[in-house]
């Protein structure tokens, strides 16, 4: 098989999470990666043909075992001459501060906070540990908030992964300007699975989904024209992720998709407590070198469809959702850019 040119590696420090958000698909065992692992990590990517590689840092909570995040990105330095790398951190932002800004700043990372938008959304379905413990979900918000203005203090690129239920979808303009207000342009509408979507939750969305576009239209007016770029590739992005979890293929078709866990398995695409089993391709200490990996015929998502692994008419709603998204997000592509083609240019980085 030939060598990919792109690798998305997707490296997950812990399954554990301080947060028991409802909708979260993450299994919740105690397992932490050690530096053993890391360093095993750091040797596969060393021995592997330099092609470009996106890093993500995934959890879990990855920031709970934020050593590990330093030396994976240490090494990432050593190996990085002769090719070119981006990081990502996925956070629901509770751990951090401008210590950690500034350092993500430094190492230009991406990153991506898990906020809903306002408090009264967000501790809806985002909780504590003790679900039960209400000020202690809503104090957990206020670090959420304080890290991602702490990450946009420090100028760190940052996205909002907004997960959107039937409940809290009337309120999805008002949150997206509540975000937009806080600096954020990218904003990861994710409608939830796994909870049901009856039709006049559909219509709302779709109405909400609608209303972006001119809200997106006056920003562009404020702004100027630099941060415009940031917007269309933003948009660009999701409708993509929307036609990845419709089923249709893989999120980035251009890359080599694997995901490593703290357990040292490799799976070739995001897993989640369903899927898990199913997209396993290997374990690092079993491997020389990532192109031996076979490479995985089915996506998370098409597995999901496949095996049936909701109910039926979740499994409908995910498709439901994820077309509208993807419609209204092309739709809204051609009303702000019209003169502009719908693609990315990576090497622009
Ligand atoms: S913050 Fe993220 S990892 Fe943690 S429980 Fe919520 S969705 Fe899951």
């Amino acid at each position: 098989m030939a060598a990919p040119t792109r690798y998305q590696v997707s490296v997950t420090f812990t399954d554990e999470c301080n947060m028991r958000c409802v909708y979260c698909t993450t299994a919740k065992r105690k397992v932490f990666i050690t530096p053993q692992r890391i360093d095993r990590v750091l040797h596969l990517l060393e021995r592997t043909a330099p092609a470009s590689l996106d890093l993500n840092f995934h959890g879990g909570e990855p920031t709970l075992v934020w050593e590990q995040v330093q030396r994976l990105n240490a090494g990432l330095h050593r190996i990085g001459s002769d090719r070119r790398i981006s990081r990502n951190l996925c956070t629901n932002g509770t751990h951090l501060d401008a210590q950690r800004a500034a350092f993500l700043k430094e190492n230009g990372f991406d990153v991506r906070v898990s906020i809903d938008g306002r408090k009264s959304t967000h501790t809806r379905f985002r909780f504590d540990r003790d679900r039960r413990d209400l000020d202690r979900s809503a104090a957990l918000y206020d670090r959420t908030l304080a890290g991602l203005r702490a990450l946009i203090a420090a100028d760190v690129s940052t996205a909002a992964n907004m997960v959107v239920t039937a409940e809290t979808v009337g309120a999805l303009l008002s949150n997206a300007v509540f975000l937009i207000r806080q600096g954020l342009i990218h904003l990861v509408i994710s409608p939830v699975v796994g909870m049901p979507w009856p039709d006049e939750a559909l219509v709302m969305f779709d109405a909400q989904l609608r209303g972006m576009t001119p809200i997106w239209q006056k920003w562009m007016q404020q702004v100027s024209p630099r941060r415009h770029e940031d917007l269309r590739r933003s948009i660009l992005s999701e409708i993509d992720r929307a036609a990845y979890c419709i089923g249709e293929r893989m999120n980035q078709p251009d890359a080599r998709i694997l995901v490593i866990g703290p357990d040292g398995r490799i799976f070739g695409d995001e897993p989640d407590v369903r899927t898990d089993k199913a997209l396993v391709i290997g374990h690092i200490d079993e491997i020389e070198d990532l192109t031996e990996l076979p490479a995985l015929p089915r996506t998370a998502f098409q597995l999901m469809y496949d095996r049936a692994f909701y109910a039926p008419h979740v499994l409908r709603d995910v498709r439901r959702t994820h077309r509208l998204l993807r419609k209204r997000l092309t739709e809204m592509y051609g009303v702000l850019f019209p003169h502009q083609p719908m693609v990315i240019d990576r090497s622009a980085g």
